[in-house]
């Protein structure tokens, strides 16, 4: 996985690209380059190096050219080690290129093609910009779809030639590009984390099409040729929500964020009381057709479907799976016209979750999927979707996205229970009742963060845990802390019915995990070796 980034128009293009990577870093984070083409000479300049932004950022401060148009990558390695040979762009020939994916027949590619001596990385990437560069004889959409048809993979491409001044192409399967055009000109992204600072419009590249950005177009064909008309989408998110808003770490931001992201979530999904998805078109007989439930996820996603499993069974009594997505082809799950599945991503670019999802497709399933990014590979993969309204969520630890996600699946309960008989109409009003009260729950639990804090500071007291046992601290609820031994840590977590205790303690457990990490001086966001898009296999 990686973030990939392209611009072309009136503005800066270095800025641009370092800005947008930086937004990006969270999809991974080993290597960083930018490739800009100088507007006076059309010369191409690439800057790249092994570490973070700030590392690429520091080298390219010194460098004064004028450019318009340039392409940048923020790299998550996984062919070849964490070098800056390896970081891309990487610069072929004619062409300039960065990847976002995995080309599996790399090696037949470079016996076949004889580039063994060419090569300066390890990567898979560099033997497409040399197939590319092969096949390019001033045609780029030829050459383009010469070489993508030799690729076995997944792969999205974002090529500048030499000799096609201010223009930008891109190609993917798979792996995904979303794009827009704006005032300030033309780009496309990974996703749309890196363009919102723009535009709240944008549009995602349909797989086996040929993007061209101008500065002052943009222009989408098949490949056969023909025009085809770019799918615009909105998105509600702010302008500025991708920045830290003065916190020192987007984790605590995202944290802070969560009584309105869930309001925000929930209250498009109820009317009158009652959960409602009738405008997001979920029929509600998905939900009495089916004999049992599989949800597929990966990561914190994951563990909202675990919350959702314990609920469904205590309240719904049906049989529930919950699958780890990397795992699920290999162990002959069972899935089948009766089963409603039910996918939890954030991004909704989580590769295996997609593939999951399209397996299960396959079996007749149904398939529901919650998911934060509208427009995203497994939203337009799945039969119905939720949308959670957590916005940009760029901490590689989730935060805002799981609470969201919970919600999402306690409307769902509540609407099975009420679907199949088991609740009644007062029974579902009170459960969304205290559902809507989750919000204010949450913000008194944020009330306490000094409380937290303090505790944190003493959980790295790592000299007195070993000479006199570990302290114990009680996460508790507010009306259970009566007598306790005044040797523990107390932090009280407001009250609200019991099923709904996951949110302030979950809350709880963030702030801690937040204040021990920051405190130790560590990059709170950018946890080592853990990205947070899995978008390859
Ligand atoms: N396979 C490419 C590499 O290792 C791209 C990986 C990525 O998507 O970050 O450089």
């Amino acid at each position: 996985m990686c973030g990939i980034i392209g611009y072309t128009g009136s503005e800066e293009v270095k800025n641009v690209l370092l800005d947008a990577l930086e937004l990006l870093e969270y999809r991974g984070y080993d290597s960083a380059g930018i490739a800009i083409k100088n507007d006076a000479t059309q010369e191409t300049n690439v800057y790249k190096c092994a570490g973070r932004v700030s590392d690429l950022r520091a080298i390219c401060e010194k460098k004064r050219i004028l450019s318009t148009c340039g392409i940048g990558h923020i790299r998550w390695a996984t062919h070849g080690g964490v070098t800056d040979a390896n970081a891309h762009p990487h610069r072929q020939g004619q062409v300039t290129l960065v990847h976002n994916g995995i080309v599996e027949n790399y090696k037949d590619l470079i016996n076949s093609y004889d580039m063994q001596d060419m090569l300066k990385s390890e990567t898979d990437s560099e033997v497409v910009a040399s197939l590319i560069n092969h096949y390019y004889k001033g045609k780029p959409h030829e050459a383009l779809k010469k070489a993508v048809r030799k690729l076995k993979g997944t792969f999205a491409l974002v090529v500048m030639f030499d000799d096609q001044p201010g223009v930008i192409y891109a190609v993917r399967n798979v792996s995904p590009i979303v794009a827009t055009i704006c005032e300030e000109g033309a780009m496309l992204a990974s996703d749309l984390t890196a363009l919102c600072r723009f535009t709240n419009e944008y549009f995602v590249v349909p797989e086996y099409h040929i993007l061209e950005l101008h500065k002052d177009k943009i222009v989408l064909t098949d490949f056969e040729g023909n025009l085809v008309e770019p799918e615009f989408m909105e998105v509600d998110w702010e302008l500025n929500s991708a920045g830290k808003a003065g916190y020192p770490f987007y984790m605590e931001k995202e944290i802070m964020e969560q009584p309105d992201a869930i309001r925000t979530t929930i209250e498009s999904y109820i009317k009158d009381g009652m959960p409602d998805f009738s405008e997001a078109g979920v029929p509600d007989d998905i939900f009495t057709k089916c004999e049992r439930i599989c949800i597929v996820a990966c990561g914190t996603a994951r563990h909202a479907g675990l919350v959702a499993q314990a609920l469904v069974k205590r309240i719904v009594h049906m049989h529930i799976d919950v699958e780890m997505a990397s795992e699920f082809m290999y162990t002959d799950p069972v899935v089948d016209e009766k089963t409603l599945v039910i996918a939890v991503s954030q991004s909704g670019e989580t590769i295996d979750t997609l593939e999951a999802l399209k397996y299960a497709k396959k079996q007749g399933s149904t398939c529901l999927s919650i998911i934060n990014v509208k427009g995203s590979s497994i939203a337009r993969e799945s039969d119905y979707v939720l949308y959670t309204a957590a916005g940009p969520e760029i901490a590689v630890a989730s935060t805002k996205a799981y609470t969201t996600q919970l919600s999402v699946f306690y409307l769902l309960v509540a609407k099975m229970a009420y679907l199949r008989g088991i609740f009644g109409i007062e029974e579902v009003k009170s459960f969304i009742d205290a559902l809507e009260r989750v919000p204010d729950t949450v913000t008194k639990m944020l009330a306490k963060k000094r409380e937290v804090h303090v505790i944190a500071k003493e959980l790295s007291n790592i000299k007195e845990v070993k000479s006199r046992g570990a302290d114990i601290v009680l996460f508790i609820k507010e009306e259970l802390a009566v007598d306790l031994d005044p040797s523990y840590k107390v932090v009280t977590l407001p009250d609200i019915e019991d099923y709904f205790m996951v949110f302030p303690a979950s809350v709880a457990l963030q702030l801690l995990a937040y204040y021990v990490s920051s405190d130790k001086g560590f990059d709170v966001d950018k946890p080592r070796n853990l990205a947070k898009v899995v978008t390859v296999e």
